[in-house]
């Protein structure tokens, strides 16, 4: 046992979550931590409450953030929209999906899956296949932003074709709440979770979500109790809902919550749609240093996030010991490659505070060293003047 507090190794993280956390929200994390009853605490929550209407574009009263990472929040979704025996068609390209699944599965509810490829979107010709072949179903499931791959699905088309079959559509906006647009009311979108630790740039732990009016219908009117007592929406919503007095329910992360409300201030302050763009921006910058240097994208333009990059691994490279070494050397964190990926892919996040030109040049000359060195494919040298071409264009 060490006698020594703990100081952790100053890193830019350009990983799949989380990602580069700046100062004025670790500042905020510092202040004195107040009651979770607290007249001033109770103010902060209605605070916090429009500032994530804001982030998600949604009116919906029932919106609020989950004291628990993004996992929780997907586990909300289910357990109070999904009864036993429900059907629910569960769209997979990627590791996220799988866990929709086991979330159905877990609520006693029958999945019924629509696999695509991985690095490909979600097909909405399958998931229509699926609707007109099972008229019963009650849900559609889906991740708006595949963050094991980086592909991107079309919320809004699939969204529609879930209520053109009477079914509601819960949503995984973990990776693209504030770094892609993202519109909950205007895709009419009924249960949405994200987290904290992606385009949002706060501590990783806490996940916002928000329900429609069709969705909190159904789960005032189910015929079965919520089986998970934490995540039961009936009893959140007398801790953070409306009008009502605040009861006790649990013990909101206080200090967490100080730092979701700045890092929802710094994204109201820069502004949604400019956050989108610099996401946008920052990618093609990469982009053109990644693919100069030799690496490929494994999705199709047409479907690539801007905040998750994942490119092939190049030849001659050893996957495990070039991600060591951009760690030891150059205190740089990308992600590996997630289940079928896995030795296959890095991923390259650009998320939130970590979407900035700094990291872009960063992370490329610290690729193009650590390569160059080790005799690997790659056009030495090459990434740098690209990217910087892109970036001096815009
Ligand atoms: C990160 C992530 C999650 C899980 O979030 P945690 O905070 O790690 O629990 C869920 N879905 C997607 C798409 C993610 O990227």
């Amino acid at each position: 046992m060490s006698d020594n507090s703990f100081h952790p190794p100053l890193r830019t993280l350009m990983g799949p979550g989380p990602s580069d956390v700046p100062s004025r929200i670790l500042e905020a994390l510092g202040w004195p931590t107040i009651g979770h009853l607290d007249p001033a605490f109770v103010g902060l929550m209605d605070e916090i409450k429009s500032l994530l209407q804001y982030a998600f574009q949604t009116e919906s009263q029932l919106t609020m953030p989950i004291s628990a990472p993004g996992s929780a929040g997907m586990e909300a979704c289910f357990v109070n929209l999904v009864e036993p025996g429900d059907k629910v068609i569960v769209c997979q390209n990627g590791v996220f999906g799988g866990r929709m699944k086991e979330n159905v599965e877990r609520c006693g509810g029958q999945a019924v899956m629509v696999m695509d490829d991985w690095g490909k979107p979600v097909d909405p010709g399958k998931v229509g296949d699926a609707l007109k072949a099972n008229s019963n179903a009650k849900l559609v499931a889906f991740v708006h932003a595949e963050t094991s791959t980086g592909a991107q699905s079309d919320a809004k088309t699939l969204v529609e074709l879930a209520h053109k079959h009477n079914c509601l559509a819960i949503v995984d906006a973990v990776t693209s709440l504030g770094g892609t647009e993202l519109r909950v009311d205007e895709w009419g979108i009924d249960a949405v979770y994200s987290g904290t630790q992606k385009c949002l740039s706060c501590v990783p732990g806490i996940s916002p979500v928000s329900f429609s009016e069709r969705a909190q219908h159904r789960i005032a009117n189910r015929g079965h109790r919520v089986q998970s007592w934490f995540l039961d929406m009936n009893l959140i919503m007398a801790y953070w809902g409306g009008d009502a007095k605040r009861a006790y329910h649990h013990t909101a992360p206080v200090n967490a919550m100080y730092a979701l409300h700045e890092s929802l201030l710094m994204l109201r302050e820069e502004g949604l749609e400019n956050a989108w763009q610099r996401h946008y921006r920052n990618h093609l910058a990469l982009r053109a240093g990644l693919e100069a240097m030799g690496l490929t994208f494994i999705v199709d333009e047409a479907a690539r996030l801007p905040q998750l990059n994942a490119v092939t691994i190049p030849a001659g490279a050893d996957d495990a010991e070039v991600r060591t070494r951009l760690l030891e050397e150059h205190h740089l964190e990308i992600g590996a490659g997630l289940g079928e990926l896995a030795g296959k892919v890095w991923r390259i996040g650009l998320m939130g505070y970590a979407s900035r030109v700094e990291n872009i040049t960063r992370c490329l000359g610290a690729l193009d060293a650590v390569l160059s060195d080790m005799g690997a494919g790659i056009n030495s040298g090459a990434a740098l003047p690209a990217a910087e071409q892109v970036l001096s264009g815009s």
